[in-house]
C-alpha cells in the first residue's frame, strides 16, 4: 500500500517540504513558507498542473507548518491531515550518537537539544519543526534524519583535529561533516554508474553555496571537507573553508573586533562574496570575469583550486577513484566549473571530458569519454527523496 511520507527542512527563517507517494517515489508537491517570522513572508507550493505563490505574514513555524498543511487540504491533495503518515525532518547535527536515521520521538529530541551549541542555526529550527509538526499531525510517526549520520564510519585518523586530546574528550571536538544525506543519495546513484568496476571508490562533490566534498569507498564515508561545523572544508559561496587558524586571531587583532563578530564575518561575509567583494553567485562572478573585473577572476581561481585540492587528496585517500560526481547547484548547473576542475585534475589522473556531453545541466549524466580513466559524471542531489527512503526504512 503505497504511503505518504513528507520530508521537511526546517531551516531558521524557512520550511521547505516535498510529500511523496512511497514506496513509489512520486512526488505529489513540494514548496517552501520563506522569511518566516516576517510580515512580507513567501509561500509557494508546486504539485502537478498547478503552482501558487502568495506573500503574506508568517510569523513562526506553527504558522508556516499550518500554512502548508492547510494548503494541502485546499489544493486537495489530501482530504485529511491523516493521510500523511510520516514525516522525515532533516537534523543537521546528530554528533556521535547516531550512524542512521532513527523515530523521532522526546528522546532523541532531548539528544538533538544536548548538540543545539555544536550547531545553533540549525538544530533549533530542525527541533522547532518536529515540535510543531508533532503537535499538528499527532497520528504520524516522525523519522530523524541527520546531515552527519553517513560521515560516522570515517576512522578517527580522519575525524580527529590534532588539537589537545582532553578537547575531544570533554567537548567532541572533532570533525563531523555535513550534506551526508546528499553525499549518501550519490553514492547510491553513482555506484549504479559503476557496476561493472571491481572496485567501488567514489568522490562526490556537493558544490552549491554550501559545498563539501567526501571520498567513498564500498558506499562508506571514508573522509569528508566539512568539519566541525559546515564552515570547513571547501571555499564556498560566503564561507571560508579550511584557512590557517591563526588567521581567526590576528584579524580579530587587527579589526578589533571579538571571536563571534569575526566566526560570523568567517560564515556570512567571506568565500566568493568575501574575495568578490560583491557576491555569493558563481553567476555574478561569471559574469563580472566576462568583463575582465580582476577580483571576480582571483575568486573563480580560488574556488576551483580549493576544489581541485579536495578532489586530488581524496583519490588519493581511496587508492584511486572509479567515479567522481559534480552535484548541487554549482556542480549540476555550471559547465565551465565542472571543465575547469577537470583541466586542473586531467594530467595527474588521467581524465578526460567529453565536452558535449558536459553541456548537461540539472539532469543525470555521464561526462566523461570512454578513455578516461575515472568516470566522471553529473548527478542532480536529491535530500528530499532519500529522507523519504530513511522513513520507508526505519519506520517499518
Ligand atoms: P544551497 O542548497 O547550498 O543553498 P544550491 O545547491 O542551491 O545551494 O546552490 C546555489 C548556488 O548554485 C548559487 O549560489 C549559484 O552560485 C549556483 N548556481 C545555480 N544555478 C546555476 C547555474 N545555472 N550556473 C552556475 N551556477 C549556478
Amino acid at each position: 500500500m503505497s504511503k505518504k511520507v513528507m520530508a521537511v527542512n526546517a531551516g531558521s527563517s524557512s520550511v521547505k517540504f516535498k510529500l511523496f507517494n512511497m514506496p513509489e517515489e512520486v512526488v505529489i508537491c513540494s514548496g517552501m513558507a520563506d522569511r518566516v517570522g516576517w510580515e512580507d513572508a513567501q509561500f509557494k507550493i508546486k504539485y502537478e498542473g498547478g503552482e501558487k505563490k502568495v506573500t503574506l505574514p508568517i510569523l513562526d513555524h506553527e504558522v508556516a507548518v499550518k500554512l502548508i498543511l492547510d494548503s494541502l487540504i485546499e489544493e486537495k491533495i489530501v482530504s485529511s491531515y491523516d493521510e500523511i503518515e510520516i514525516v522525515g525532518h532533516r537534523v543537521v547535527q546528530g554528533g556521535k550518537y547516531y550512524d542512521d536515521s532513527v523515530m523521532f520521538d522526546d528522546q532523541v529530541a532531548e539528544r538533538v537539544t544536548s548538540l543545539i551549541s555544536l550547531a545553533p542555526l540549525h538544530n533549533k529550527p530542525n527541533l522547532m519543526g518536529f515540535e510543531t509538526f508533532k503537535k499538528l499531525l499527532p497520528n504520524a510517526k516522525n523519522v530523524a534524519v541527520f546531515d552527519t549520520s553517513f560521515h560516522q564510519t570515517m576512522a578517527p585518523q580522519d575525524y580527529m583535529f590534532p588539537i589537545p586530546y582532553e578537547f575531544y574528550e570533554k567537548y567532541d571536538i572533532r570533525r563531523y561533516g555535513f550534506h551526508g544525506t546528499s553525499h549518501k543519495y550519490l553514492s547510491i546513484e553513482g555506484q549504479k554508474l559503476i557496476k561493472d568496476s571491481k572496485t567501488n571508490r567514489i568522490v562526490t562533490c556537493h558544490i552549491g553555496s554550501g559545498a563539501s566534498i567526501t571520498a567513498i569507498r564500498d558506499g562508506k564515508c571514508v573522509a569528508t571537507s566539512m568539519g566541525l561545523t559546515p564552515l570547513g572544508g571547501v571555499m564556498m559561496g560566503t564561507r571560508t573553508g579550511d584557512i590557517d587558524p591563526s588567521v581567526m586571531w590576528y584579524a580579530c587583532k587587527m579589526e578589533n573586533k571579538d571571536i563571534f563578530e569575526m566566526y560570523d564575518i568567517f560564515n556570512k561575509k567571506s568565500g566568493m562574496l568575501g574575495v568578490s567583494g560583491f557576491s555569493n553567485d558563481s553567476r555574478d562572478i561569471d559574469t563580472a570575469m566576462a568583463k575582465g573585473d580582476e577580483r571576480a577572476i582571483l575568486t573563480d581561481n580560488l574556488f576551483i583550486r580549493r576544489t581541485v585540492d579536495f578532489i586530488a587528496q581524496y583519490i588519493a585517500r581511496l587508492g584511486g577513484a572509479d567515479l567522481i560526481v559534480f552535484s548541487a547547484g554549482i556542480g549540476e548547473n555550471s559547465p565551465k566549473f565542472r571543465r575547469l576542475v577537470i583541466e586542473e585534475l586531467k594530467g595527474a589522473f588521467g581524465l578526460e571530458l567529453d565536452e558535449v556531453a558536459n553541456k548537461i545541466r540539472g539532469s543525470i549524466q555521464v561526462i566523461s569519454t570512454p578513455n578516461s580513466k575515472i568516470k566522471l559524471a553529473v548527478i542532480p542531489t536529491d535530500e528530499e527523496l532519500m529522507i523519504a527512503r530513511d522513513c520507508m526504512r526505519i519506520s517499518k
